[in-house]
């Protein structure tokens, strides 16, 4: 459920990175120089830096980095040291599967997914470049297998509709675990995490809920149910840290009586406007989104399974299904009926 979790877990035990750097990254990247950032030359900048890193070019990448990346690493020799250990426990890229930039406002974020040596599974390289394609930070993903799912085919019942009435951005979506780091999780199958963007996530310097454009965001019931849970008590964590121990957070559990159960977790404490066993329409207001539970920044995370709950006495359970919406805009497109994927700015 945390939208981060990928990026601590992933880079080698040597390119340490942590959440203040994250959001201190962001910050710093509201649109200096906004006429040379596009999507186009964020692929050439970050397929050219991924080639020096693949040679050992470290001179050359730090030449081209941030002070923010600078700081992060200390120096040219910690940063090429860390990049050696990496490269001993990936091994040599083997096989290029894709490449992509992911358009995060102001922020470009190249990405390199191929196959390693050392490594059963693909790893994705992650390259934030800032709108002069200078490279704020490096992280390395490993890409799990997906969890299997009887129900890839599956056409949802219940007729859905966006859980909010303003544009987000889908940050995790879509059925492989490069668009989306849920999927090697059963219920979480076919999960969403949807956020604000804008030039980054917020403004100031992201330290503070309040300066994120998600939170405080109205959040509607995606379709027509019985409300099952609806929790509001569970305070709102300090962006960059994260509550292990609640990992809905304050959430809503929609029963749409017909098998599929829409969970929507991490509201603003107190928000939650609905009781159990209220009747909801689609489109009705359910509370406000925060940054409760198991997520590090505030974000809506959304998911339909096919049992009410995706925690039973703390165990995972269920499993998550296909989640077509109908009748939104994708990147300005009218979509009757599909599944938003990772970096498409959606609304209804
Ligand atoms: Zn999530």
């Amino acid at each position: 459920m945390t939208p981060q979790r990928n990026f601590v877990q992933a880079v080698a035990k040597a390119i340490t990175f942590n959440l203040i750097f994250l959001v201190g990254f962001l910050a710093s990247c509201n649109g200096d120089n906004p006429s040379s950032g596009d999507s186009g030359s964020a692929l050439n900048a970050g397929r050219e830096y991924m080639m020096w890193w693949n040679a050992s070019a470290y001179d050359q990448i730090w030449k081209q980095a941030t002070s923010q990346f600078k700081t992060t690493f200390g120096s040219l020799q910690n940063f090429q040291a860390a990049s050696e250990q990496a490269k001993e426990e990936y091994g040599a890229q083997t096989t290029l599967k894709g490449e992509r930039v992911f358009d995060m406002g102001s922020i470009f974020q190249y990405e390199s997914v191929a196959k390693y040596a050392n490594k059963s599974d693909l790893a994705s390289f992650e390259w934030q470049l800032d709108s002069s394609n200078d490279i704020l930070s490096l992280y390395v993903r490993d890409l799990p297998q997906e969890a299997p799912s009887a129900y890839l085919d599956y056409q949802t019942k219940t007729k859905l509709r966006l859980p909010f009435d303003d544009e987000w951005t889908v940050m995790w979506g879509g059925r492989s675990t490069w668009e989306n780091y849920h999927a090697d999780t059963p219920n979480q199958r076919f999960a969403y995490d949807f956020f604000v963007v804008k030039n980054g996530y917020f403004s100031g310097d992201g330290s503070q809920n309040a300066q994120h454009y998600a939170f405080g965001k109205t959040v509607v019931a995606p379709g027509s149910g019985v409300v099952i849970a609806a929790e509001s008590s569970v305070p709102d964590n300090v962006p960059g840290e994260e509550n292990f121990a609640q990992p809905l957070g304050n959430h809503v559990i929609i029963d749409h009586e017909n098998g599929e159960y829409s969970v929507l977790a991490h509201f603003q404490r107190g928000s939650v406007v609905v009781q159990v066993g209220d009747r909801v329409v689609a489109g009705q207001k359910l509370g406000l989104c925060g940054n409760s539970g198991g997520s590090d920044l505030p974000h809506l995370h959304y998911h339909i399974q096919n049992t009410p709950f995706p925690l039973v006495n703390g165990v995972v359970d269920g499993e998550g299904l296909p989640t077509q919406f109908t009748n939104y805009f994708a990147d300005g497109t009218r979509i009757s009926r599909g599944e938003p994927v990772r970096g498409q700015r959606v609304h209804p």
